[in-house]
């Protein structure tokens, strides 16, 4: 049959390809048995060495006949162990009629005496196919047969490539070469099953049994039913096979069939070792077609009738009856069934990793904490399965063709650099038009990787590219981001499969993703139906009582009242950027009652502040908790389909969640590891860098006899607190920031520090009045116009740059202050920074040895200049309102290179030209809104 021009690989070559160095061969040594008729010389000469081969593979082994070479022997075994997967060395490339032929020659070689042992999965079923009865005794549904041998299979994808589309055409095809032999016959009209023609020989049945046949006990176990109808709920069955019954004729009983011949049995499901598979009924159109018009075989198995929606997503083709899921059969490594119980949290996990968030949350065994994160920030601080492995597992379950990514390494650009915009880039730069004032080059960054991520159906059609226009440091970062994209924007779909076309269109562009609308919902077309979480309406009325909805809107309203946070306060707490680590339960529990049921929980659970890795209210709480504090809340209940899928015992959580029941959460914060920004500059500069920052500013103070500052930005008030420390002429602080949380803790901490301080004498402070207002520092308020001094330190770099000139502008133009002090990062000396500190921050091995990698000091960073791009940015905003400026900083120096750790611009107020007076804008405007007022005579009284 080989011609000339195929090419042939060995048998061990092709074992090699498929199982590397899982293929494990160990040659021995063999006598040659004597020579009958001369005995004599046998005894007298020792015959020639000869070698016989096994091979392992991870699911069977082979022994090879005995061969003169060792080489033969293995290309034996590695022969056989081809034959037992249904490959077929010699002609990897068959025409279609050869094809045709093998199939034929393959059935009647299943039907063999010698195939009867084998340890094959599917001689498991023929032996089985003995034990039933009647009519019945020795038929092997023909779907089995397809499921069950790979070769067969094979061969009918060359004899039609429509086969890889439409799996029911493997059987027609098998039973239409099936009625060509003598050797068996296909059971009459409707049924769907090969038989014997002849009874196997006794002896044969007996050698083939197992041993232990008859000790082997009867079989119970968990199988999953989904019915077709959507209304009905997916439940729980046990499935009892007796010693003596064949495990399909129990599943089509239970589907209400009157046995397993009119059984169609999939492929296997999920993990590709498992015995995973769905079991469901032949459909009543069915029609055989037996023409010997191979190539245009009529679609065997058409359906007709209401579709069994779960069980075709699951199988991603189309089943028409209820169906059964369950994990039973027969494999290569015994001849006894094998079976594992397949539970409803199995079917949950099952549909939730159908999605990204799910696969991200079963990843981390958190299927009720965590969440997709928003950012990859760093390696070293993502948790769980990568965005890259995330999304090639979501192709995979969706028979998608494996995404394919492509990695633009781009020469050094001079080109202007521009920060990249949005808050998830902070590592990244934008290559483009450039708005940054001033004439730049390149600002010497080396990020250039970029990443495009292609999304193809199985049949190679583009449904979705993701081209970031964004340059990374590294090739991974850049892989990672994309792919983190695409999965944002499918989970956001998944989510709600009802967004509007033009929604998702404008998600998609907000991610730099195309895709095309007609091969995406032609291949997702299926989910809608299945991923709209129907949450508690779904368990029939079992909604919150009023008093618990209070309960939970309160929560909700003003965060987590303090009152469930409990334990002293360490003073050690998370902010964005930081990495926590908790320990948490999650419970079911049924209102007025003390029942519980404990659904999921972890010891350690890590996650990065700020990133949305965790559910929004868990974050929310964290806030406001210092290291070795607890909390404890309730939630109303997740999705249904999420609690099942996070629970052990169904039973038990079905049964609580038909009463009125909620979440119950509970955690201990263990450990907070600060961002990299305040342990650098802790370790690197004494004292640190924020106190010298303070220090700089109360210089300034004192110089120019100031009574009156505002902050802006003053997060959690470490410059108005450290103003109350020292002697100054100031008498009003005021603080101003958009974070409530940072506010409250400014607010408890002045307050504290000011009842303490009440005689000017001991404090030595002059402060009258203190406060602390919520607003934007781009929003203009004229309760603060034209006081003294104005301080904004390391605040700009968390606004994007057009808010950051927004704020320049307001300030100089209307608040109008005599002095400003601002401070940001000097990009340049990340550098320095990062070098000393990458010892103890970076895991892996790979980066400390390729270039240092620059990133920003603070994930919360929107942008850091270098000195160029702060000095061009100041001077032209000091141009144009009249104002001088000079540039400083702290940690560093000016004169050494790369200049400051942090730089800073002070800008004086000019002379006013003639005939003009005070600032421009003088709307009564109150924009901010007063969290916190002290005033001495007030306190005093
Ligand atoms: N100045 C403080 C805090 C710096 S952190 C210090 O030196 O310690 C940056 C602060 O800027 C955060 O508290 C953040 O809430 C605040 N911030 C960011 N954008 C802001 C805006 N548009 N208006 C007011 N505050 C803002
Ligand atoms: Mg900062």
């Amino acid at each position: 049959m080989e011609t000339g021009k195929k090419q042939t690989l060995t048998p061990k070559a092709i074992i090699h390809q498929r199982f590397g160095n899982n293929a494990l061969y160990k040659v021995e040594e063999v006598q040659e048995p004597p020579q009958i008729g001369c005995p004599g010389l046998a005894i007298l000469q020792k015959g020639p060495c000869l070698y016989r081969c096994s091979l392992e593979l991870p699911d069977f082994s082979v022994v090879s006949d005995i061969c003169k070479k060792k080489k033969d022997a293995e290309q034996s075994a590695a022969k056989m162990a081809l034959d037992k997967l249904g490959i077929n060395p010699s002609n990897d490339n068959p025409t279609p009629e050869e094809a045709w032929e093998d199939l034929i020659s393959r059935i009647k070689y299943l039907f063999s005496n010698e195939f009867l042992s084998a340890l094959h999965p599917l001689s498991g079923h023929l032996r089985a196919a003995l034990l039933r009865g009647g009519d019945l005794h020795g038929s092997v549904p023909v779907s089995v047969i397809a499921a069950c041998d790979g070769k067969l299979s094979n061969l009918c994808k060359i004899i039609n490539p429509k086969v890889e589309s439409n799996p029911g055409l493997v059987i027609s095809y098998i039973l239409n070469a099936a009625s060509r032999l003598a050797e068996v016959f296909v059971s009459s009209e409707g049924q769907l099953s090969i038989q014997k023609q002849n009874p196997y020989p006794p002896e044969i049945i007996e050698s083939s049994m197992t041993l232990e046949l008859d000790a082997q006990e009867s079989i119970w176990t968990e199988a999953i039913h989904i019915p077709c109808s959507l209304e009905k709920a997916v439940e729980p069955v046990i499935l009892h096979v007796p010693s003596n019954g064949y495990y399909m004729d129990v599943i089509a009983e239970k589907l209400g069939l009157p046995d397993a011949n009119k059984l169609l049995v999939s492929r296997t499901i999920g993990k590709s070792s498992s015995e995973t598979r769905l079991y469901f009924a032949v459909p009543n159109s069915y029609q055989l077609d037996l023409s010997s018009d191979l190539r245009n075989a009529k679609e065997a198995v058409s359906f007709e009738g209401p579709i069994n929606a779960r069980a075709s997503y699951f199988l991603g083709q189309d089943v028409c009856s209820d169906a059964i899921l369950a994990c039973i059969g027969y494999r290569w490594n015994s001849k006894e069934l094998f079976h594992e119980d397949f539970t409803l949290q199995s079917y949950y996990r099952m549909l939730l990793i159908k999605i990204p968030s799910g696969i991200y949350k079963v990843s981390r065994e958190a299927v009720l904490a965590s969440e997709l994160p928003l950012a990859f920030t760093t390696r070293a601080n993502w948790r769980g399965s990568f965005p890259k492995e995330i999304l090639c597992a979501f192709c995979r379950q969706h028979r998608l063709s494996e995404p394919v990514f492509a990695s633009l390494e781009l020469p050094r650009s001079n080109k202007k650099v521009k920060v990249s915009e949005s808050a998830e880039q902070q590592t990244a730069y934008l290559n483009g038009d450039c708005t940054v004032a001033g004439d730049q080059k390149s600002v010497g960054l080396e990020s250039n990787f970029s990443c495009e991520v292609r999304i193809y159906s199985k049949c190679h059609s583009l449904i979705l590219e993701c081209s970031p226009n964004v340059l990374y440091k590294k090739q991974n970062d850049a892989i990672q981001n994309a792919s983190l994209k695409v999965l944002s924007w499918l989970d956001a779909y998944f989510k709600d499969p009802d967004t509007p076309l033009e929604k998702l269109n404008h998600l998609a562009n907000g991610l730099n993703i195309r895709f095309d609308p007609q091969y995406f919902f032609k291949e997702f077309v299926l989910c809608p139906s299945l991923h709209k979480f129907q949450g508690s309406e779904a368990l029939g009325g079992n909604l919150l009582e009023p008093n618990c909805k209070n309960m939970l809107n309160g929560i909700i309203e003003d965060e987590v009242s303090s009152t469930n946070i409990k334990g002293p306060d360490s003073g050690i707490c998370p902010y964005n950027g930081s990495l926590i680590c908790l320990v948490y339960s999650v419970s079911l529990v049924k209102k007025g009652e003390l029942m519980k049921e404990l659904i999921e929980s972890n010891e350690e659970f890590e996650f990065e502040m700020g990133n949305g890795v965790v559910i929004p209210l868990i974050e929310t709480i964290v806030t406001q908790m210092s290291v070795g504090q607890s909390a404890c809340f309730i939630t109303e209940l997740p999705p249904q389909e999420l609690i099942l899928a996070a629970a052990r015992d169904s039973a038990q959580v079905l049964s609580l969640l038909s009463s009125s029941c909620c979440l119950e959460f509970s955690i201990v914060l263990l450990r907070v590891t600060e961002p990299p920004e305040d342990r650098m500059e802790q370790a690197l500069f004494s004292p640190p860098l924020s106190k010298q920052r303070v220090e700089y500013a109360l210089h300034h103070i004192k110089e120019s006899c100031a009574t009156s500052l505002v902050d802006f930005g003053c997060g959690s008030g470490s410059l108005l607190e450290s103003l109350l420390d020292y002697p100054s002429s100031l008498e009003t602080i005021v603080g101003i920031d958009i974070s409530q949380k940072s506010l409250a803790r400014a607010a408890k901490v002045l307050h504290s520090k000011l009842s303490m301080k009440l005689n000017p004498d001991v404090s030595g402070s002059t402060i009258k009045s203190a406060a602390l207002y919520d607003g934007s520092i781009t929003v203009f308020d004229s309760r603060f116009c034209g006081f003294d001094i104005g301080t904004c330190l390391e605040v700009i770099e968390h606004m994007e740059e057009d808010e950051a000139s927004q704020f320049g502008d307001i300030v100089l133009s209307s608040f109008w202050p005599r002095i400003l002090i601002v401070s940001t990062p000097n990009y340049e000396y990340n550098v320095i920074l990062q070098r000393s500190n990458l010892s103890k921050q970076e895991d892996e091995p790979e980066e400390k040895t390729q270039s240092q990698s620059c990133k920003f000091r603070n994930l919360d960073h929107k942008f850091e200049w270098t000195r160029e791009q702060f000095n061009n940015w100041a001077s032209e905003l000091a141009t144009r309102h009249n104002y001088s400026v000079e540039f400083s900083g702290v940690g560093g120096s000016a004169d050494l290179e790369p200049g400051f750790a942090s730089q800073i611009a002070v800008f004086r107020r000019g002379f006013l030209p003639e005939g003009e007076d005070l600032p421009k804008n003088t709307d009564p405007a109150c924009q901010y809104k007063a969290i916190w007022e002290w005033n001495r005579l007030n306190t005093a009284l």
